[in-house]
């Protein structure tokens, strides 16, 4: 045990060095059930390590496993249930869990670090010693270097903001309150105003730290900060901001490391912070927006743009099952293109089946991938993927646009936005400049949903009227399902 205690923070850099790997794993679908491994290994590792160190154990070591027994269920049990397209839901609520327990973990230590501090027994022996006043000052504050009570400040700031800001995005998200985003400038006053003040107690706290008070009132004003940070932003933007909140979490459980003194949580909540602000950045280009202009709130200025009644009115051509299945025997190049609409309907194992039986007559079939096709980063290459759609066939957007013009037949099933030609073509759209998946410029274009309604920008699609677009209306996975029959049976 104590050989183990010695080598704990080499045990630490390898648990740091395990999830390291695991990201690195993460960042391609045929590594990444290896990298979730490898990540999972670090966090068992670590969590060994920290049991290993009883001085830790407080108040006793029933907490430690029941806090264990109740995270690896709840993990479970939201790895199990949580369905693909509630994703976003739970990263928030993950989030904000991470956000409370750092708060609360730095808030406890820090009465600890006081307590020792404020120990009477202590002060008066050194006053029976004639010690100077600098050393008194030291043993006063328990001996406790600077940066931990500037390191508490910043866990209980940061932590507070993710906690309720992720709820509050959690909230917004499933639509208990309103998701739309607000410009009431009183919202942003708030989140200033609440910012500061937790600031100002922030240093109260450093420069008095016996005034443990000041702990609380930081992290109720960051509380209030988090509520103000989130209500001004909404739609499209939400996404963006659980990622953002995710890196913050990072940050939080970084700043908790220092104060607690722990190698890995410092590392582990480093990369969290950074790779969670690097898929911000991600993300903010993918839809063409500005940080600043998410967390401010401030949307692109639109002109009224026309309406669905003027963009379809009489040249909407409607198609069948069977139809498609004509044009599809002729074709040689298909190219799928799925988006929310196929996460909703669970319609990727028919997709597969479909690609699987065109390639198997010779058509060459790619499936286009955008960066936010979906509802987060990634979510049509995880729902291919776990339907075993081969990762060679799956092209990233600019690939797809480079050979678009030779697809005989792209069929877009349940994706809207990330095919609207408004984004490339029309500077008064909402979401242009929005790097697109140019479906238009193939030959034939089949799209499949259930009716005009938009997408997540709610705006109409020209897509949808445009000559060489047939719309084939009907829930995805059915859609695909009398697809596949229609073609087996013209066989
Ligand atoms: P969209 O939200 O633009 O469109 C999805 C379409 O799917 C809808 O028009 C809907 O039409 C259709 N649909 C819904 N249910 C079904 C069903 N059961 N069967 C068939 N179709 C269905 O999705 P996209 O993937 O094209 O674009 C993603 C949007 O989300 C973008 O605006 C992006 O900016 C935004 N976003 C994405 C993020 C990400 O990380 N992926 C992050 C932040 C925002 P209908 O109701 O007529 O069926």
């Amino acid at each position: 045990m104590e050989f183990l205690l010695d080598s704990r923070n080499i045990l630490y850099l390898i648990a740091a060095i395990l999830f390291i790997r695991g990201i690195q794993g993460l960042t391609h679908p045929r590594t990444a059930v290896r990298g979730n491994l490898l990540g999972l290994a670090g966090m068992l590792m670590a969590m060994a390590v920290t049991l290993l160190d009883w001085d830790m154990m407080m108040p006793g070591w029933y907490w430690w496993v029941g806090g264990i027994v109740v995270g690896t269920v709840v993990g479970y049990l939201a790895a199990k249930l949580v369905k693909m397209t509630m994703m976003p839901e739970l990263v928030a609520l993950f989030n904000g869990s991470g956000g409370l327990a750092s708060m609360l973990v730095a808030g406890a230590f820090f009465h600890k670090l006081s307590g020792d501090a404020a120990d009477p027994a202590i002060i008066a022996q050194a006053v029976e010693q004639g010690i100077s006043t600098m050393d008194m000052a030291v043993i006063k504050d328990g001996g406790t270097p600077l940066q931990t009570y500037i390191a508490t400040a910043l866990s209980g700031i940061i932590g507070a903001v993710t906690f309720t800001g992720s709820l509050f995005a959690f909230l917004k998200l499933r639509e208990l309150i309103s998701g739309r985003p607000k410009t009431n400038p009183l919202l942003k006053l708030g989140n200033g105003g609440f910012l500061l003040l937790a600031c100002i107690f922030g240093v109260v706290l450093v420069v008095w730290p016996e005034q443990t008070w000041a702990y609380w009132a930081l992290a109720i004003c960051a509380l209030a900060c988090g509520v103000f940070f989130v209500m001004p932003i909404g739609g499209a933007d939400m996404p963006v901001v659980i990622s953002l909140l995710n890196s913050y979490s990072g940050l939080a459980a970084c700043a908790t490391g220092f104060v607690i003194n722990n190698t890995v949580l410092i590392v582990a909540g480093s990369l969290v912070g950074a790779s969670g602000l690097i898929l911000t950045k991600i993300m903010c280009v993918a839809m063409n927006r500005s940080l600043f202009n998410v967390l401010f709130g401030v949307m692109a200025v639109v002109e009224e743009g026309p309406s669905a009644d003027e963009v379809y009115a009489g040249k909407i051509k409607t198609t069948s099952p069977e139809e498609v299945a004509m044009i599809l025997e002729g074709a040689q190049r298909v190219c799928i293109v799925p988006g929310y609409g196929m996460a909703v309907s669970q319609a990727q194992h028919v997709v597969r089946d479909l690609g699987n039986f065109l390639e198997s007559r010779g058509t060459k079939v790619t499936y286009g991938i955008h960066p936010v096709a979906g509802r987060m980063p990634g979510h049509m290459n995880v729902l291919l993927a776990e339907a075993d759609v081969p990762y060679d066939m799956l092209h990233e957007m600019d690939e797809v646009n480079r050979y678009i013009e030779q697809v005989d037949v792209c069929i877009v099933l349940g994706a809207n936005d990330v095919v609207n030609p408004d984004g490339r073509t029309n500077p008064k759209s909402p979401i242009a400049g929005m790097p697109i998946i140019d479906v238009d410029k193939a030959n034939t274009v089949v799209v499949i949903k259930r009716s005009l309604s938009p997408g997540f920008a709610g705006i109409p699609n020209p897509l949808f009227a445009m000559d060489n677009t047939l719309m084939m209306f009907g829930d995805g996975k059915k859609a695909m399902l009398e697809l596949l029959e229609s073609l087996k049976e013209a066989e």
